[in-house]
């Protein structure tokens, strides 16, 4: 077990590239967990030094994503910090200094090897089949001669000395040690010829600069470990703890999601994006959970967490390497599981705009009213516009056909309205418990099932097959109102 004693500095360090999707939610997650349970800071770092692929509305949608699932930042872009600028692009001048001062100790050097040059010793590499790597024609330019060449205008990278000969051996805490011979290592590029850092040498600057204990991220870096542990100890810092995360596999468990699985999963109603769940209607604190568990466990049976929850409970030690398959149908059942959770007014004030946009206008006290009926049922919140889209309607309308319960005929359904309609009508009080012995009666006494007299006055009332339990919803739906729509029913059949 680790003893953590110190409180942690981590990072969430996104390129905004791209739509912000589970990987990048789940790293931020186990980040945050971390740094609130320990007492230390998380810090968000905006990795935007990539032009060409910059999305300028990437970047939005992170500071969305994140406040959306409730993990917010200590330092960062926005709210500041002593280790600043949080924005990649803001320090150049920072990364430059240090690829010198690699290049002055002798472990980085100065590379004017041009693209033509480049593009034929790729192709000689791989008509001989061998891995594609440096050659090495400017690793021993002596630094007075390649400065004299910079000065007369000549364009150059910088680029990291590898050692051609033994090991490396790094730590991953999930993984053990793994060691890697040197000479299957590259002379990476840390500087472009445009002068900007890349992200091997930046993130590895700026750990050390903001002080970072643990670096937790997705496992694609794993193949870089070697080179990062490369330029830390050239620079004589101190290693953080890495930890690199399980991949997520499509839900079959074989290999990635394609763009295309990615696309059938919205038509399905699902989503590897943030910002579709939350349009989905799905709540954060079930995106949360569910996220939190591919790839972390606490034991072999808990389930339910909370943010909180797992604030107390999260450990470094029970991250699972081994990848995780994309499992929506335990989307589904964590978000009712926090459906269920969350007040009725909670409730009502969060499916309330789904409502709107669906063109109905909700109070919110008769939201709050059947919150306590819709919990029950609910998979996601935009569900509520199907199922209790019939509250909020002045006229309800359906095909007369579905007032017709199996194994009955229009007359005998119209009949049993009827009938109801006279018991309910001397009715003085509507609620359930005084609706339902009538009614219940009248089922007994009609040689039918409960099923057929309910599935029609379910239809009556609701204009759907399908609702929240009958009884609850004539209740908040009112007495006027409900014999208003028997009668159009009894009409309806004639
Ligand atoms: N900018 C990198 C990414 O988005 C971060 C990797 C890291 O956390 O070191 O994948």
């Amino acid at each position: 077990m680790t003893e953590l004693t110190q409180p942690a500095r981590v990072r969430f360090a996104p390129s905004p590239t791209g739509h912000m999707h589970l990987g990048s939610a789940r790293t931020a997650l186990y980040n945050y967990l971390l740094a609130r349970q320990t007492g230390g800071t998380f810090i968000l770092r905006i990795e935007d030094t990539d032009t060409k692929r910059y999305v300028p509305e990437a970047e939005e949608e992170l500071f969305n994503g994140l406040k959306w699932l409730g993990i917010d930042y200590d330092e960062g872009p926005g709210k500041g910090g002593q280790y600043g600028p949080y924005r990649q692009s803001e320090r150049k001048e920072i990364y430059t200094k240090y690829a010198e001062q690699l290049v002055e100790s002798g472990h980085a050097f100065y590379c004017f090897c041009s693209p033509e040059h480049l593009a034929k010793v790729r192709e000689a590499q791989q008509a001989n089949k061998e891995s594609l790597h440096y050659d090495g024609t400017c690793r021993e330019i002596p630094i007075e001669e390649a400065r004299t060449r910079i000065v007369a205008g000549e364009r150059y990278v910088i680029r990291f000395k590898m050692p051609k000969t033994g090991s490396t051996t790094v730590h991953d805490h999930l993984r053990g040690d793994i060691t890697v011979e040197n000479k299957v290592l590259d002379d990476s590029v840390l500087v472009k010829s445009d002068g900007w850092a890349l992200y091997h040498l930046a993130a590895m600057v700026d750990d050390y600069l903001m002080k970072i204990t643990h670096v937790i991220r997705g496992s694609e870096w794993l193949p870089s470990l070697p080179l990062h542990m490369q330029i830390i100890r050239a620079f004589g810092w101190p290693e953080p703890i890495f930890i690199h995360l399980s991949v997520f596999l499509k839900p079959s468990g074989k290999g990635k999601m394609s763009k295309r699985e990615t696309a059938d999963a919205m038509k399905d109603g699902h989503s590897i994006f943030v910002k579709d769940l939350e349009e989905l209607g799905y709540v954060p604190e079930g995106v949360v959970n569910w996220t939190a568990l591919m790839g972390w466990s606490y034991d072999d049976h808990t389930e339910f967490f909370s943010l909180q929850d797992l604030v107390e409970k999260f450990s470094i030690d029970h991250l699972n390497p081994s990848p995780a398959a994309i499992n929506f149908t335990k989307l589904d059942y964590f978000n009712g599981l926090h459906i269920r959770n969350l007040s009725d007014e909670d409730l009502a004030i969060r499916v309330k705009p789904f409502l709107e946009t669906a063109g109905y206008k909700p109070s919110i006290e008769t939201l709050i009213k059947i919150a306590p009926i819709l919990k029950e049922r609910l998979p996601t919140l935009d569900d509520v516009v199907d199922m209790a889209g019939f509250f909020f309607k002045n006229e309800i309308s359906y095909p007369a056909e579905d007032l017709i319960a199996k194994g009955l005929d229009k007359a005998q359904c119209q009949q049993l309205l009827v009938r109801i309609q006279k018991k309910l009508t001397v009715l003085n009080f509507f609620q359930k418990d005084v609706m339902e012995p009538p009614l219940r009666e009248l089922v007994e006494g009609s040689g039918f099932s409960a099923g057929q007299v309910f599935g029609i006055l379910r239809v009556a009332v609701t204009g759907q097959k399908v609702s929240p339990p009958l009884f609850e919803s004539m209740e908040v739906i009112g007495k006027d109102v409900v014999l208003n729509r028997i009668h159009q029913a009894i009409k309806l059949l004639e």
